[in-house]
């Protein structure tokens, strides 16, 4: 493995866990387009997608103590590993009482073709899934998707994994959105019976 690969790094008291590169968005707000790393961490960019023993060494290589929450998160959509980070997550919550959460643009499903909320039932605490924008026509001008269809999969995705984890969030990029289209988020949310996180853009 090439020494510079960063598998893991920290955030503001979490150990976030970076397992690709890929994704099956665009958004006009990716961290990705504004430099190699994240939160201050090391390039992010990896030669190759990690093992799954590869993670677990990298994970395990560090004093767990020190964190508050480990979070599957990017440079890329992590649910496109799902076995990986399915196994990876439980074999850390063998060993270790820290919260698992996923951070995911919610195309899980779409992505692998069959329902997938279930693969996230006992691997993950916290499944937090970018919204975005308040209507399909908006997420395809902002999120640019890959494939049609995306911004009701998602939606679908957290209708249904509400049913397998103990928390769903949503969450938007407040500079990307008018307040009437915040408003409609939050009523999205509200309505899901989700809680919507509103975060500030990362320039
Ligand atoms: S879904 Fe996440 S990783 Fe993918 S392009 Fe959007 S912000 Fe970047």
């Amino acid at each position: 493995m090439k020494k510079d690969m960063t598998i893991t790094y920290e955030v503001d008291g979490a150990l976030y866990i970076n397992v690709t590169n890929r994704c099956t968005n665009n958004c006009e707000f990716c961290i990705r387009k504004n430099g190699d790393g994240a939160y201050g961490s090391d390039s992010l960019w990896l030669e190759r997608e990690p093992t799954e023993e590869e993670i677990l060494d990298s994970v395990f290589g560090r004093d767990l103590s020190a964190y508050r929450e480990i979070v599957f998160c990017g440079y890329g959509e992590p649910s496109i590993r799902l076995d990986v980070i399915r196994s990876v997550a439980l074999r850390i919550k063998e060993k270790c009482p820290l919260p698992v959460r996923i951070n995911t643009n919610g195309h899980s499903s779409l992505y692998h073709g069959y329902d997938t909320a279930s693969a996230f039932c006992g691997a993950f605490d916290c499944v937090s899934i970018s919204l975005n924008t308040p209507s399909p026509e908006r997420y395809d001008e902002i999120c640019h998707p890959v494939r049609s269809g995306s911004y009701e999969a998602m939606l679908d995705f957290a209708r249904e994994v509400k049913k397998y984890v103990p928390s769903v969030l949503l969450s938007v990029v407040k500079d990307f959105l008018t307040p009437e289209e915040l408003d409609e988020c939050h009523r999205i949310a509200d309505n899901l019976g989700v809680t919507l996180k509103v975060r500030d853009y990362i320039s």
